[in-house]
């Protein structure tokens, strides 16, 4: 059975730190869509997640990476680099100006997470593979005795791969309390919603059943993020999965809850009106709060 959560208290200074980043983060996600394209949906639904990861709780920084005892990040669901590329530009990992080469064959940064980009563990884009490296990672450490931790950001879609559940049955077997999932719960696969397709609910107490202590949190409140990251584990001698809520599109009201609207490719004209959402025009939505999950 799921514990209950002990929300820790986010100082208002931190919270609004993280709300900055966070929109400057989808500012990038906006303008590496505009031109050439990129997983837009997706990238806006799991920004408030890698910005708090990165920003506040992950025990990492730029100059730490070659530390073994740091915390690491995996980012399954590869589709949605632009929100781990605008994070790891935002907090000193690579320049802003690299951004823009998102769209070069030639540059490291081109289209999916790699790991000759500072701040990225491993290449990722075809799915269902990073749960199974973080796994690999968590018993190393398990088998050094240190107490840093592995974390693997999932798609909600990319749990119809076959491998996940394989190593969600292996992390239990092997008791790995250090490894954290995280499944931005963002309702579609592509163009469908996941309930139309391979219906995936009740999802927590699937990973109930294969042995992960599971919690299921708004995943564009960084108070619930503070309550629940804040409790790992959740239970010594089980892996811990966070079912993180998330809105595609979020941030943006034109596009969200679209399914037509997960992979874009703006004109000036409707990055423009994107941007304008962003900041509260045009029904914006990131100043309401609190966001209404469905
Ligand atoms: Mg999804």
């Amino acid at each position: 059975m799921s514990t209950t959560l002990n929300y820790n208290s986010l100082p208002e200074a931190d919270e609004a730190q993280l709300r900055t980043t966070a929109l400057r983060v989808r500012e990038h996600i906006i303008r590496m869509a505009t031109g050439g394209g990129c997983f837009i949906g997706a990238s806006l639904s799991c920004a408030d997640l890698i910005v708090y990861l990165y920003g506040r709780h992950l025990r990492v920084a730029p100059s730490r990476l070659d530390d073994p005892n740091r915390d690491y990040l995996f980012l399954s669901k590869g589709h949605d680099v632009p929100a781990l590329y605008g994070t790891l530009a935002e907090l000193g990992y690579i320049d802003r100006d690299r951004l823009a080469a998102h769209l070069s064959p030639n540059d490291a940064i081109y289209w999916h997470p790699n790991r000759r980009i500072p701040g990225v563990e491993f290449h990722s884009g075809s799915l269902g593979h990073l749960l199974s490296v973080a796994i690999g990672v968590a018993l190393d450490i398990k088998m050094r005795g240190t107490d840093n931790r592995v974390y693997v950001i999932m798609g909600d879609g990319e749990l119809n791969e076959g491998s996940i559940w394989e190593g969600l049955l292996v992390a239990n077997a092997y008791g790995l309390d250090n490894l954290v999932g995280i499944v931005d719960r963002n309702e579609f696969q592509a163009n469908i919603r996941t309930e139309e397709l391979i219906p995936l609910e009740p999802l927590a107490s699937k990973f109930e059943a294969f042995g992960w202590s599971t919690e299921r949190i708004n995943g564009h409140s960084f108070q619930e993020m503070e309550g629940a990251f804040g409790s790992l584990p959740f239970e010594s001698g089980r892996p811990s999965m966070i079912i993180a809520d998330t809105v595609r599109g979020r941030g943006c009201p034109s596009i969200e809850w679209r399914a037509d609207r997960w992979f874009m490719r703006l004109g000036e004209e409707d990055a423009d009106l994107l941007m304008r959402e962003l900041h509260g025009g045009e029904g914006g939505t990131l100043a309401a709060e609190p966001l209404v999950v469905r």
